[in-house]
């Protein structure tokens, strides 16, 4: 029998930010995941943006969050040896002239005209479409989830914490000295960095959950040489399109609540296809090198899911980070490794337990 501190199930992007962060706290950890393949952080275009949609909606503690966001990217790099995070603008073209309203009430909301300048044409990428103009959104940028989440792999793998398996909750056993064993493995604790995999966890089904699949697509452009091809700087509106580090794009992304079976449809390919002409005035012919399916863990209503089970101290969750993992996932990874190492307090609003929202 092996006696350690915590087993963590899952290593999308929740997973893969705990694990660093309690090995780095000093937590004897261990980690039990399959493969990336059908992860959302492996479908994910990665964009860390401070607002979203037409509605620029923020969550609160906004400067906080990106403040952490970027800072954890980058030990993240010092520690895998990788880039991660590229700070860049991102340019949102509004769709509609109501925007500019929405626009303005958010500058007045948040202090953030650094991060939600009002719209221009100014600076914006050539053929770029933007009738009702652009607005030059700073303070995030890209994340390569993909290179994240195979780099804290190797790092596991390397220093002997990862177990390439899945964690059937089910298997879990309560031992009498008050700690949990799974197969050889006993733990003060198991936290469940399940993704999806939670909608039918049975500790943590009975939180509000909303499914919500996503596609994306790498494309190429194929451009004839002189003519231009896909623009350099990540421009977000209906549809995103980002350019990565190996000169591809990456198009995203489709939101289907409806249908269950997750992996590359023709349907999402043909919808995210038909958006490059509202994106762009002229856009290249391109390819389609790889189509990218998964499920957003959504928290319905309200922030990610954070803390131990409210009947059950050996239980814990990091989960529901929706849509946002990049910006809400280092935040509430901090939060969380602090209480478990450090045995820091969890904000109440954020504590799983002491959530009023939640059923
Ligand atoms: C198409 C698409 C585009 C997106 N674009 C963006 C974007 O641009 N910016 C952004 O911030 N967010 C984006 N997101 C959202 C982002 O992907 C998620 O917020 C984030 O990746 C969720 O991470 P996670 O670790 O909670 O879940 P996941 O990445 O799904 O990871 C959960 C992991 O747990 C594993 N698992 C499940 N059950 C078990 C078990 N019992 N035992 C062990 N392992 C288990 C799964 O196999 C999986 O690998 C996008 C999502 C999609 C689908």
């Amino acid at each position: 029998m092996n006696q350690i501190d915590t087993l963590v199930a899952g290593q999308g992007l929740a997973g893969s930010l705990l694990a660093m962060m309690l090995a780095d706290r000093g937590v004897d950890v261990r980690v039990v995941a399959p493969g990336p393949e059908g992860s959302a952080t492996a479908a994910a275009a990665g964009i860390l943006s401070p607002f979203t949609g037409p509605r620029y909606q923020a969550p609160a503690r906004l400067g906080e969050l990106l403040t952490t966001a970027r800072s954890t990217y980058q030990s993240l790099e010092a520690i895998l040896g990788c880039s991660l995070f590229t700070p860049q603008p991102i340019w949102r073209v509004l769709q509609a002239p109501e925007e500019i309203g929405q626009i303005k009430r958010r500058q007045d909301q948040h202090p953030a005209g650094d991060y939600l300048p009002s719209p221009t044409r100014e600076g914006l990428p050539e053929g770029v479409m933007a009738p009702y103009g652009a607005s030059c959104m700073h303070g995030g940028g890209h994340v390569a989830l993909g290179q994240l989440q195979e780099h804290v792999r190797r790092h596991l793998h390397a220093a002997g914490r990862l177990i390439d398996d899945t964690l059937a909750p089910e298997a879990v056993v309560f031992e009498t000295d008050g700690t949990v064993r799974w197969q050889q493995w006993r733990a003060r604790r198991i936290i469940f960095c399940d993704g999806a995999g939670a909608f039918g966890n049975p500790w943590w089904r009975y939180l509000p959950w909303r499914r919500s699949c996503g596609e994306s697509l790498t494309i190429a452009s194929e451009a004839p040489q002189g003519q231009p091809g896909l623009p350099g700087a990540i421009i977000t509106g209906g549809k995103s399109l980002v350019p990565l580090d190996d000169g591809t794009h990456r198009l995203g992304a489709t939101y289907d609540r409806d249908h269950a079976a997750c992996h590359p449809t023709e349907a999402a390919r043909q919808e995210l296809l038909a958006a490059l002409p509202r994106l762009l005035q002229d856009p290249p012919p391109v390819r389609v090198v790889r189509g990218h399916a998964g499920v957003r863990p959504c928290s319905h209503p309200g922030p990610p899911f954070i803390g131990m089970h409210p009947e059950d101290d050996h239980i814990g969750i990091l989960n529901g980070l929706g849509s946002r993992g990049t910006l809400l996932g280092p935040w509430h990874a901090t939060r969380l490794a602090d209480h478990i190492a450090l045995g820091r307090p969890l904000p109440a609003d954020a504590d799983v337990r002491q959530r009023r929202d939640l059923p």
